[in-house]
């Protein structure tokens, strides 16, 4: 704790996966030899860099850039970078930290890292994103490369960020290195279902985790938080699966629809324009409301899919869901969900998808993406859409095999952080002390 002084959504993320590490540890002793657990706690490297860069207005700005190469036991570091005035070491060490977990359970061979900036790209131009992530690259590119650490998008980070970043990574280095990043546009290296990936990932690992009580998804309702990347790829893939999505969100307030959230209006709103989501009711006509503040948890529903940012969900919000009669949660952020609503849904016997699980689905297309560049190769849609399926359907049924396995049937959680640190431990523990 007094070495990570003050880091506390990465105390928060430790804290989870050691507690779910007792019994392991009661069964494999041996993962207590060498300090294993210490060092998985301790990143390998961590980079903090200035980013300064002139605003439109000829003004100075200075940023702060941050990587956390975490944990290359599996692979080179993989993790997206996140542009948001609230980053700084502790959230880019708790992303980095849950992300090493994440990608073992993948199956995939990609090792766990981080990054960002306190950056805020609302309101800001195109000439300045650009200047920005140019400047922010031109100090992160020697510190990437596509066996060292290959970063991705994640908040405020889209296919127009990566674009600029891979242009001047390839500016600085004279390499046509495809696959130093993921989340690329299709013309220049991208993997087709990419964008889609962990919105969807998360709504196919919910959708599994229901069938094992024998509950469909079609013709529930469910609630949706945020209203960028992931969270409008999981409103896609519940309405395909019938479900019907009827609240979704911004940092601002949240929107209630009884018809169905209309997706090409929220696609036009937060992809194109770069709107907000309270422009949703005047464009949709009657039917629809806004409410500016307050909680979309409020509003019930059966399928609860959190997907804007860490701890939105608080033990308040989850006692809410719980009496509205809500079935099952599933993070498609990272560490949505206070470690106290974790409990309270567990207790109340609601299904609940930890993020490290359920929305592997991203980074595992990202690997994907490294295998097309490698191979020099291109996939289709359905045929990239139908491997994530796969991986989510096989990262569900290893999480539930594993917690029937250490006897807490349905503990999702404990499942998720005991597979992937068992494959991480046991490369570590073939690499000696190091
Ligand atoms: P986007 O930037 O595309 O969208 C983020 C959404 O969350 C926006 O609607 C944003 O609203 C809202 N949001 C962000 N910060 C806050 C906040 N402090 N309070 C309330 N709402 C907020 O990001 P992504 O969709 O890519 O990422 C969402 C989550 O999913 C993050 O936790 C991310 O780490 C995780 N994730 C993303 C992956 C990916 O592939 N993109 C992969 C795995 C996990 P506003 O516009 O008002 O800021």
């Amino acid at each position: 704790l007094r070495r990570n002084a003050g880091e506390a959504e990465f105390h928060q993320a430790v804290r989870e996966v050691l507690e779910s590490l007792g019994r392991v540890v009661a069964k494999h002793p041996n993962y207590a030899d060498d300090a294993l657990i210490e060092r998985i706690c301790e990143p390998e490297r961590q980079i903090i860099f200035r980013v300064p860069w002139v605003d439109d207005a000829n003004q100075v700005q200075i940023n702060r850039g941050f990587r956390v190469q975490f944990n290359s036991g599996l692979g080179p570091y993989k993790g997206g970078i996140r542009f948001h005035p609230s980053v700084n070491l502790g959230i880019i060490k708790f992303l980095g930290f849950e992300q090493i977990f994440k990608n073992a359970l993948t199956g995939l061979p990609i090792g766990g890292g981080k990054g960002g900036s306190d950056f805020n790209p609302r309101g800001r131009s195109d000439g300045e994103i650009m200047r920005f992530c140019q400047s922010f690259m031109t100090e992160l590119y020697r510190h990437l490369g596509e066996y060292t650490d290959v970063p991705a998008g994640d908040i405020g980070v889209g296919a127009r960020e990566i674009g600029f970043m891979f242009g001047q990574y390839k500016r600085l280095t004279n390499r046509y290195e495809a696959g130093v990043l993921t989340g690329k546009g299709l013309v220049y290296g991208g993997s087709r279902a990419r964008t889609e990936a962990t919105g969807y990932g998360t709504v196919y690992f919910v959708e599994r985790m229901l069938g094992t009580k024998g509950i469909a998804m079609e013709g529930k309702r469910a609630i949706v938080s945020g209203s960028g990347n992931v969270a409008i790829y999981a409103i896609e893939k519940v309405q395909a699966f019938g479900g019907k999505v009827v609240a979704c969100s911004d940092s601002n307030g949240y929107v209630v629809d009884e018809q169905g959230i209309d997706l090409d209006l929220v696609k036009q709103i937060k992809e194109k324009s770069r709107g907000r989501i309270s422009e949703y009711v005047a464009l949709r006509g009657a039917g629809a409301h806004y409410v500016e503040g307050g909680s979309i948890w409020d509003v019930a529903g059966d399928i609860a899919l959190p997907c804007a940012t860490q701890n939105e969900l608080t033990g308040h919000d989850a006692r809410q869901l719980v009496a509205n009669g809500v079935l099952a949660v599933g993070e498609g952020a990272n560490m949505p969900c206070t470690p106290e609503a974790v409990r309270i849904f567990q207790e109340a016997g609601v299904m609940f998808a930890p993020g490290k699980a359920a929305n592997a689905g991203g980074v595992a297309t990202s690997a994907l993406e490294m295998q097309q560049n490698a191979s020099r190769d291109s996939w289709s849609f359905e045929d990239t859409e139908a491997r994530l399926a796969t991986i989510m359907h096989s990262i569900h049924d290893r999480c539930a095999e594993t917690a029937d396995e250490y006897g807490v049937p349905g503990d999702y959680v404990l499942g998720a952080n005991i597979t992937g640190f068992v494959r991480v431990a046991e490369a570590m523990r073939a690499f000696g002390v190091i």
